[in-house]
Parts: structure tokens; sequence; C-alpha cells
């Protein structure tokens, strides 16, 4: 694959004559511009995060194979089916590359595209599946006509011995080695004769997934080695920057403007902390009020949080003066903390307008001693973060559910299911931001607002 500067990519004919569902077996033979390589690369990360938050709410494989069928039609369909394939085969080296620098980022990556492929296998039609197993060279062959008929009977027993609700012999089986499938012949889930087992259509798919994880996983290695030793540095200039900007990067709005529901001013704040701030800010911002003080990461979440929720500059000036002041006096206020407020609005320096925190980035900072920043569902103990959600009135029940997304590690997860328990409202985009967290909590508290009398 080589990335060229902005100009017409060369169409690959061998792309359009791939089955439907790419196998990623070998690096694509064609240009592509740089631009593509990475919105291809976000609109991919979006359908494997969809499928990661799928997972992690213990969808069942029905639901996971219409998420999976949403996602892609949202982010990578195009009525172009040889333009789809094409961003399909890029979007996936890419993210190869971008994933392959780390165990964890290895790790993450291997599970989601290998859970979307197990579900775009399932959405295929049997030709289509047929195709993929010819593709990856298994020597699995279709039983059909005649001998399916011979074997019906047999076949027939096994499912009943199966003890389903609906034991029918299915449409398609496939002759296997039986050697491949010791799991399904040490639990007898399948018909041997003649040294083949006959595996059932639904249960092929477990075998192909296999296969195309097992191809991943060795890829990933590869992958690593090749950027290790050569891609990361003869590319320091053009692709380095971005490969490592995505494992990382936030993919929704960057809340540097108020909106609609996110107009505060300083005589309702206590109040609207209380209401509709997400724990992370709730906690600065009662660390805030009680210490007088906050170190400069807690100034910069919750300063740019609190600009992002339509705090104005005037105001942000006051809050932070007539906390401060208590504690470092007037002086030293306006000589070491006025500038860069100001500078978060974009009015003392290079006068940039900087964006609130998304949840990722706060979840990756790492808060020292005396620090208050970070997302509390990753750096709180677990103690604390039980009594700081007790007091945002969760049941013992919520709870428990919340603090197993902790404990896998599904922070923003838990966020959500947080947001869901106290708005009583389900969160179904997940939480991914603080500012989309306040906002969409003020869209449910105003909608529950009776309209002031005329
Ligand atoms: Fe804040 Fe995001 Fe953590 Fe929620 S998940 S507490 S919004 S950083």
């Amino acid at each position: 694959m080589e990335v060229i500067r902005s100009q017409k990519r060369t169409p690959s004919n061998d792309t359009v004559s791939n089955p439907k569902i790419p196998l990623y077996l070998t690096a694509p033979q064609m240009e592509v511009r740089l631009e593509e390589f990475e919105l291809f690369a976000i609109d991919r990360l979006r359908v494997l995060k969809g499928v990661s938050d799928g997972l992690a709410r213990g969808r069942n494989p029905k639901e996971m194979d219409d998420l999976v069928d949403t996602l892609w039609k949202e982010h990578m369909r195009d009525p172009d089916a040889s333009v789809m394939l094409n961003k399909d085969i890029i979007s996936h080296f890419v993210l190869r590359l971008v994933y392959c620098r780390s165990d964890e980022l290895k790790k993450w990556f291997l599970s989601m595209e290998t859970a979307l492929f197990r579900h775009r296998f399932r959405l295929q039609n049997f030709e289509a599946q047929r195709a993929i197993v010819g593709e990856f060279g298994l020597p699995y062959k279709a039983v059909t006509g005649a001998e399916l008929e011979g074997l019906k009977e047999r076949l027939g027993q096994v499912v009943r011995s199966l003890g389903q609700i609906s034991p029918t012999v299915e449409a398609v089986y496939y002759k296997v080695p039986f050697e491949e499938v010791p799991d399904l012949v040490a639990s007898r889930r399948v018909l041997i004769q003649k040294g083949f087992a006959f595996v059932a259509g639904s249960q092929l798919v477990s075998l192909v997934v296999t296969q195309f994880r097992s191809h991943i996983s060795k890829a990933l290695i590869l992958t690593n080695r090749k950027w290790t030793t050569t891609i990361r540095e003869r590319e320091k200039d053009r692709l380095t920057p971005i490969v490592e900007a995505l494992s990382t990067s936030y993919l929704g709005p960057d809340y540097s403007q108020s909106t609609e529901y996110a107009e505060i001013s300083l005589k309702d704040i206590d109040q609207v902390a209380k209401s509709s701030f997400p724990l992370c800010m709730r906690h600065l911002f009662e660390k805030v009020r009680e210490d007088h003080h906050l170190k400069h990461g807690g100034r910069m979440q919750l300063g740019l949080f609190l600009k992002g929720v339509g705090l104005k500059l005037d105001d942000a000036l006051a809050f932070w003066r007539a906390e401060f002041t208590k504690k470092v006096g007037s002086e030293r206020f306006d000589k070491e903390y006025a500038y860069s407020i100001r500078h978060n609005y974009g009015k003392e320096g290079k006068r940039t307008d900087y964006t609130p925190y998304a949840c990722q980035k706060i979840i990756l900072s790492a808060p020292g001693a005396g620090d208050h920043h970070g997302c509390p569902y990753r750096h709180f103990s677990e103690d604390n973060l039980r009594a700081a959600l007790g007091r945002m009135g969760l049941s013992s029940r919520g709870m428990e559910g919340v603090m197993d997304q902790v404990r896998n590690k599904h922070y923003q997860l838990a966020c959500t299911m947080t947001f869901e328990a106290v708005y009583g409202t389900s969160c179904d985009a997940g939480i991914n931001h603080p500012n989309q967290y306040f906002e969409e909590s003020q869209k449910i508290l105003k909608s529950k607002t009776p309209p002031a009398p005329v």
C-alpha cells in the first residue's frame, strides 16, 4: 500500500473481484491518498468502538449481528461496491499499523476485528460464506444433494441428542477432517463418518473465525516488527504522527462552542454542577469549593469543561477568583492564574480557542499526589468510587453494574450506566465526552421542566 498526496487513486480490479468480506491476507497493491488514509481509519474505528460497546453491554449474538449491520451501513457503506471494498481494506491495514504498537493495543484490535468478522460472516448468505471458506484455503466442502439426503437420518439423531428446542437438520453441512474439530468431536456435537466430521453451517462460523483470528494475530506481530524497524523512522514527518494520534483520537464533536443546552451562569453553577456534571467534573468542582485551589491538571480539565458548557470568560474569572483568593490572595491570583484562564478562552498567547477534553484523554491522564483531575472510574479507589456513586443516588444494584464495568476497564461504559441510572433513561450512543454528558442531562432535565407561566 503506497500512500500518496492528494491525487486520483488507481482503481484496483483485484479488490473488485475479492469476496464481499476481504480476509486482509496481504497488503493491497494500490495507491492511497493521504486524507483517505486517516478518514477511512476513523470510520472503521467508529465501527470497532461500536462493536466494543455492544460486547461490553452483553448484547446477544443476534443483537450483535444487527448492531454490526447498522454500524457498517452508517460508517463504511458506499453505493459503489468496489469503493466500499477498497475502503474496507485500506482502513483495516491502516488500523493494523496503529494498533500493532503495544500489547494492549494489539489485544483490543484483535478482539474487535475478530468480533466484527464473526458478525459480518454470519450476515452473509451461503454462497458468500462458501467463497470465504474457499478464499482461506480451508479444506471444507459443503455436503449437498444425494450425500446430504443419505445422511439426514443420522444427522437428525445428532441434533436430537443435543436437546435443542427445535431439533431440525440444517440445510448446510461441511465435511471437515475430524481432527480439526476436536472440541465438537469430544462433545459429540457432530456426526463422524470415514474420518470426516459433518459440521453444521451454524458451527462453521467458529472454525472460520478461529482461522481469521490466528491470521490477524500473526500479522500484527509482523506489522509491529516493520513499524519499529523501518516505517516509524521513515515516515516520521508524514504518517507517523497520524498513526500515533489515531489510537487515542476522539471521534465526536469538540464542544468548544456552547450550544442551546450549554449556557450556565455563575448564579446557578452550584445547582447545575449537582444535577448535570459527570462524576469527573463534580469531583473537581467540589474540590475547588472545598480547598479553594486546584493544581494545573485540574484547572485545565474543569476550566475547559466550564467554557464548553457556556460559562462566559468574565464569569469564569469571577468563579476562580472567588475561590483562589481565599487561599492565595488577590495579587497572586492576578499574577499567576488569571492569565491561563484568559489563555484557555483564546484571549492570550497564540489566541487559540482551546477545546474541552474528551473522556479518552482524561482516562489516559496520570494524576499524581494532590491532583484531582482524571476519570474517577479509572483513578479512584473502589471505596471512594462507591461512596461517590452513592452520593449520586445509585441503588446498590445499579452500583454493582457500574463496578462490573470498572473491573473490566470499561470506564466510559461505567459512566454511561451511571448516567442511565441517574436519569432513568438509556444512552445508546454511550458517554464519550464530559460535555456530552452535560448536554444530554440538560436535555432530559429541561424536557421535564414545565414551561414558565406567561
Ligand atoms: Fe468524566 Fe468521561 Fe470519566 Fe465520565 S467517563 S467521569 S465523563 S472522563
